[in-house]
């Protein structure tokens, strides 16, 4: 139960569903990078749960080596455990065990679920509505302490930690009990054609959504049109103040800075666009030369994903033989 090393074991993971935007980035990758000689790091593509919706093959398959590359081009070492989730079936395995031991109860409580079904309820498939088993799989098959996650799924690494605790009570020791970890202000990064929506790759909504390989033009002309709010001066009002507020936090997190201090500094909605047009440009241009880069070489990303599947492979597999000697299936 222990992790091989004395530092902190996290698992951070993203679904190849789309184009990665501002918010996973600063939301997510941004601190997984500064953190990462800190921790022992899993990094996972977990395309898994990126299929509980319906997907294009070809396009899964683009949006997977993007996602490798999107990890490399931000700061991610070529040397840490990166590797994608269906490499490992032990996720899945886990998975369908845990999909037996937790209660329906618990599912149906997931906010998630209930978004991203929306009046579809009847026809989404069994997998969305799984999908917290899947990822307290991902987290409880690797022994992990620490999730860094943006505030939308705090409630699954919630659910995580419930089942390990019930389960080790149960069966007797046998899951690390993780806790999730939020960023502070850039942990629900908004849209900006809807400040009330949280940023997300499978909106369907492009223009409210700062990808992180919007070329230069296309994010200066997102964030001019972006929704602001009645009122003209600049002030960080969340609740009050919802568009506002999203723009001062994009930039501060950029900036590293407050939203609070920031708002300060400008004396009209006009004024503070510009300066989050500029400041998200020069964030995003490094990650979008190192990416075009590792995108030439696609042979250089396999490796690595293959690499990291073959390190991350043999420890699952330890952990799955344990849990299945506990539930008493035959060895
Ligand atoms: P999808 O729309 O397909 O669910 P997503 O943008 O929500 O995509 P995920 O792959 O589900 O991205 O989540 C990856 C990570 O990014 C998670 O840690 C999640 O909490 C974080 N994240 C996602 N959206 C935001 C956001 N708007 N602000 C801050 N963090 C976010
Ligand atoms: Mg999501």
């Amino acid at each position: 139960m222990q992790s091989a090393t004395t530092k902190l074991r996290v698992f951070s993971g993203i679904q190849p569903s789309g184009g990665l935007h501002l918010g996973n980035y600063l939301g997510a990758i941004r601190n997984w990078v500064r953190n990462q000689d800190k921790y022992d790091n899993i990094f996972c593509i977990v395309d898994l749960h990126t299929i509980t919706v319906p997907q294009d093959p070809a396009a899964l398959r683009e949006n997977t080596l993007d996602l490798a590359a999107v990890y490399l081009a931000s700061g991610i070492k070529r040397e840490q455990a990166m590797f994608v989730q269906s490499h490992i079936p032990a996720h899945a395995e886990l998975a369908w065990i845990l999909e037996c031991f937790i209660p329906m109860g618990w599912l149906e409580r997931m906010t998630q679920f209930k978004e991203k079904s929306g009046r579809e309820r009847e026809r989404s498939s069994a997998g969305l509505f799984a999908y917290p088993a899947l990822m307290a799989a991902d987290i409880l098959l690797h022994d992990v302490d620490e999730v860094p996650v943006g505030a939308d799924q705090s409630q699954h690494v919630e659910l995580a930690r419930d089942v390990a605790v019930r389960f080790n009570g149960r069966y007797g020791p046998t899951f690390v009990v993780p806790k999730a970890v939020n960023p502070g202000f850039t942990r629900r990064l908004r849209e900006l054609s809807d400040p009330c929506a949280k940023m997300g790759k499978s909106n369907g909504n492009e223009a409210g959504v700062l990808f992180l390989l919007d070329s230069a033009e296309v994010a200066r002309r997102k964030v001019f049109r972006a929704v602001t709010d009645s009122g003209r001066e600049v002030a960080y009002d969340p609740v009050g103040r919802p568009g506002v507020a999203n723009l001062l936090e994009i930039l501060a997190g950029c900036l590293d800075e407050t939203p609070t201090a920031l708002a300060r500094s400008f004396s009209s909605h006009r004024q503070l666009k510009e300066a989050v047009a500029d400041t998200v440009i020069a964030t995003v241009r490094p990650i979008q030369t190192r990416y075009a880069e590792l995108r030439k070489d696609d042979g250089t990303v396999h490796a690595i994903l293959r690499q990291g599947a073959a390190q991350a492979r043999e420890q699952t597999q330890q952990k799955v033989r344990e849990v299945r000697a506990r539930l008493g299936l035959l060895p």
